[in-house]
């Protein structure tokens, strides 16, 4: 356990190799001293969030966000599918997620080589 709060500003895969999952946008989740941690920090894709961060919790799956948008935005994202996306429609929708999010949590990108995406790296 860690004694800090750590929340993603981005949507990401996270965690050690093998055991990764997706952290959403505004998802409260423990870093776990992953080789990428501080180049996640200093690239902005996760920050610490405030002490006294009341959180949100999912009701269908547990997790929790640091605001109601970050939750309401998972629910739908996650739980609201009524029927399958076509894979045209899948990358249309990631493309438009990623665009909000560049427009919303834009990252330093001077600080990388790569470009947007984050990536396992290692
Ligand atoms: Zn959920």
């Amino acid at each position: 356990m860690s004694e800090s709060l750590f929340y993603a500003r981005r949507s990401m895969t996270y965690g050690r190799p093998g055991n990764e999952r997706q952290i959403d946008r505004g998802q409260v989740f423990d870093l776990q001293g992953c080789v990428n941690d501080e180049k996640l920090l200093r690239l902005g894709y996760v920050v610490s969030a405030p002490k006294r961060a009341t959180v949100v919790q999912c009701g269908t799956c547990g997790a929790e966000f640091i605001t109601d948008e970050g939750l309401a935005a998972h629910g739908r994202e996650r739980h609201a599918t009524t029927r399958s996306l076509t894979p045209r429609e899948e990358d249309d929708r990631a493309d438009k997620k990623l665009a909000i999010e560049d427009e919303i949590a834009p990252l330093d990108l001077t600080k990388t080589a790569a470009s947007r995406g984050y990536a396992r790296t290692k």
